[in-house]
C-alpha cells in the first residue's frame, strides 16, 4: 500500500441532515488525514466536470441539480490506500444495498441522495481534486 490522496465530498443531504462531524470522525478514526476541507456550493461547471462520465444517463440532470442545490463539504483526504479505504467507509452506491456501519448504510435513504461522494481511483482523485481545489 502506498500513501494516496483522494477527493471526498459530503453531499447536500449529508450537510442538511447534520452528519458532517460523524463522517469526518469516521475518516479520522480509520487513520485517514483531512488535508483540506471547505464548506461551500458546487458550481454547475464543477458538477458537470465531476460527473462527466454519467452525461446522457437518465439520472444525470437530476444529479447535477441535486449536487448544486445546497452546501457540500469538499475534502482532500490522504493516507495508506486512501482511495479504497474511503470507498469502503462510504458503502455501496445505493443506500438500500449499503452495509450497516458504512456511511451510506447508516445515513442514506435513497440512491438520489446518498450522503457522500468519493473518487473511484487514484486517477479520478487527481482529476477531482483539481476541479474542486484549483
Ligand atoms: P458512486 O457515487 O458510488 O461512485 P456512481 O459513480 O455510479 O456511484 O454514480 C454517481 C452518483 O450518481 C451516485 O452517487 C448517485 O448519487 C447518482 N446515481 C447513480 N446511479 C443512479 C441511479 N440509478 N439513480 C439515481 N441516481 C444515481
Ligand atoms: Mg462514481
Amino acid at each position: 500500500m502506498t500513501v494516496q490522496k483522494t477527493y471526498s465530498m459530503i453531499k447536500p443531504d449529508g450537510v442538511r441532515n447534520g452528519h458532517i462531524g460523524e463522517i469526518v470522525n469516521r475518516f479520522e478514526r480509520a487513520g485517514l488525514k483531512i488535508e483540506r476541507m471547505e464548506l461551500g456550493m458546487v458550481t454547475p461547471e464543477q458538477a458537470k466536470a465531476n460527473y462527466a462520465e454519467h452525461e446522457g444517463k437518465p439520472f444525470y440532470e437530476g444529479l447535477i441539480s441535486y449536487i448544486t442545490s445546497g452546501p457540500v463539504v469538499k475534502m482532500v483526504i490522504s493516507g495508506e490506500g486512501a482511495v479504497a479505504k474511503c470507498r469502503s467507509l462510504m458503502g455501496a452506491t445505493n443506500p438500500a444495498d449499503a452495509a450497516p456501519g458504512t456511511i451510506r448504510g447508516d445515513f442514506g435513504l435513497i440512491m438520489d441522495e446518498n450522503v457522500i461522494h468519493g473518487s473511484d481511483s487514484p486517477e479520478s482523485a487527481e482529476r477531482e481534486i483539481s476541479i474542486f481545489f484549483a
